[in-house]
């Protein structure tokens, strides 16, 4: 009996051991080498420790990315080494000298300011989200003139409604709207989540009045990211009141979605019907051209605020944006990842050290073939590529006819339906059942996704 409690207790001293972040410091040096150690690893610190995982703390979300993808394995094992029962890393990013604020610090504000308060806290308009500094080509002129239009000439589309992809420049777009209206109006600028947490927060405190009065004094409202109303009842019935008395009252109603106001599945249709009332518009993926000046732009921005050159050949322009993903957000992530690794190198990067830097982001994606996948997938199962090609259904083809679908869909930037021509005229809805059968295998099956692995690897390895 004393034995046994006495083994529990040793377990439970030793899963709660401290680590000495100095000493794991050390190890990082040693193992990592001088130079990634001090230009990576030294100023991470320790924020939290629990049983089987750590929050560490690093000053960037650049640093934050850089880290996690090239280093966090081997930060891991290290940290095993100290404690063994640590499984997994978080990272929080905690710049100089900015401290937790609290909400609702001064107990003294009325309650109306309370929310005042919180709002503004969250939703501040970001001077540098401006009309000057959008880039405008194809996919987002409409959206554009439409967001400078309202300006002009409030209510005469009302609301307006902007929806568009990830990354593709609708918060920047509304933000610019929020700034140049600010200057004459009372501008209301929140997240559909922000805004579901200040409605539950006014519930429970019983202040639904300020809420309501709080939002409906602006005659500029701007929501973004709609969708998160999605299947959420109570926060679209309040919304829609919301709506309703801004409207009558003519405010200029402004909002943000990822997806059109018909496809906004779990959302009231008298929600919806007032959401496409006014003008919708989409912002759609970037094309080469647009890329190309986005990053022309933000290069003559680095020249204008370091006062020195980014270094970055044109055949380093072109490269970065012919092969980005349709995504704007990743493209000035892309950049800034590149001009910080070429400030490091003794030489100007070429094109071979941009596909080294970004490997984990573009993934090489395009220089494998599918034809290649193909090749590779059946003779790493050893069957023939006409059979797993035949429209035979025996496990032994079908699985790595999937696998190679899958594969396909993963490391190239072909579509669906493209995929599905390449595996002999098949259907693109075969392509994502085929997906969809391996995604969920690779969770289960530790086999295959071993094997995926592996071939995963031997097809990018070459
Ligand atoms: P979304 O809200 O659609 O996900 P964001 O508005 O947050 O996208 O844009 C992502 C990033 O890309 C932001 O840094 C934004 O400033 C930038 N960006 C997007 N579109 C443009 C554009 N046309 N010109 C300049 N920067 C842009
Ligand atoms: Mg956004």
């Amino acid at each position: 009996m004393e034995k046994a409690s006495f083994k529990v207790n040793t377990k439970s001293v030793l899963e709660e051991k401290v680590l000495d972040w100095n000493l794991v410091q050390k190890s990082f040096e040693k193992s990592f080498g001088a130079e990634i150690y001090s230009s990576w690893l030294k100023n991470i610190s320790l924020l939290k420790e629990y049983n089987d995982y750590v929050i560490l703390g690093v000053k960037t979300r650049f640093f934050r990315d850089w880290i996690t993808s090239r280093y966090a394995d081997r930060i891991l094992s290290e940290l095993k080494k100290y404690k063994i029962s640590i499984n997994r890393l978080e990272f929080k990013i905690e710049p100089d000298g900015v401290g937790t604020k609290t909400l609702f610090s001064n107990p003294a504000t009325n309650k109306i300011s309370d929310i005042k308060e919180s709002v503004l806290n969250y939703n501040r308009l970001n001077p540098n989200l401006n009309f000057e500094n959008f880039i405008v080509g194809k996919s987002n002129n409409l959206s554009f003139l439409s967001a400078k239009k309202i300006c002009s000439q409030l209510s005469r589309y009302n609301p307006l409604f902007i929806y568009g992809g990830v990354g593709l420049g609708k918060t920047h777009l509304l933000n610019s709207i929020g700034l140049e209206l600010s200057k004459n109006n009372n501008v209301m600028f929140i997240s559909a989540e922000r805004f579901m947490y200040q409605f539950i927060k006014s519930i429970k405190k019983n202040e639904m009045v300020n809420f309501k009065d709080f939002f409906r004094k602006a005659n500029v409202f701007i929501i973004d990211d709609i969708q998160f109303i999605r299947g959420k009842e109570g926060l679209q019935e309040e919304f829609f009141h919301t709506f309703n008395t801004l409207f009558d009252q003519s405010s200029q109603i402004v909002i943000s979605s990822d997806r059109a106001p018909n496809k906004l599945d779990r959302v009231q249709d008298r929600i919806k019907s007032r959401l496409s009332g006014g003008l919708v518009v989409d912002i759609g993926s970037p094309d080469l051209e647009l890329k190309l000046k986005i990053l022309r732009k933000k290069i003559s921005d680095y020249q204008n605020s370091f006062k020195e050159n980014p270094d970055l050949n044109e055949d380093v322009v072109n490269y970065l944006a012919k092969y980005s993903n349709s995504n704007i957000r990743e493209l000035i992530g892309v950049f800034n990842r590149v001009v910080a690794f070429g400030k490091m190198s003794k030489n100007p990067l070429n094109v071979n050290d941009c596909k080294i830097i970004l490997k984990d982001i573009y993934n090489n994606s395009k220089v494998v073939s599918i034809d290649k996948i193909q090749n590779a997938t059946s003779n790493f199962f050893s069957i023939t590529l006409d059979d797993m090609m035949s429209p035979r259904r025996s496990r032994p083809l079908a699985r790595p006819r999937q696998i190679a679908m899958y594969l396909a869909k993963k490391l190239t930037p072909r579509s669906l339906p493209e995929i599905g021509r390449k595996f002999a005229n098949r259907d693109h809805t075969t392509v994502i059942h085929a997906v969809k059968t391996v995604e969920k295998l690779l969770e289960n099956n530790d086999e295959l996704r071993k094997n995926v692995e592996e071939l995963k690897s031997l097809i990018l390895s070459d």
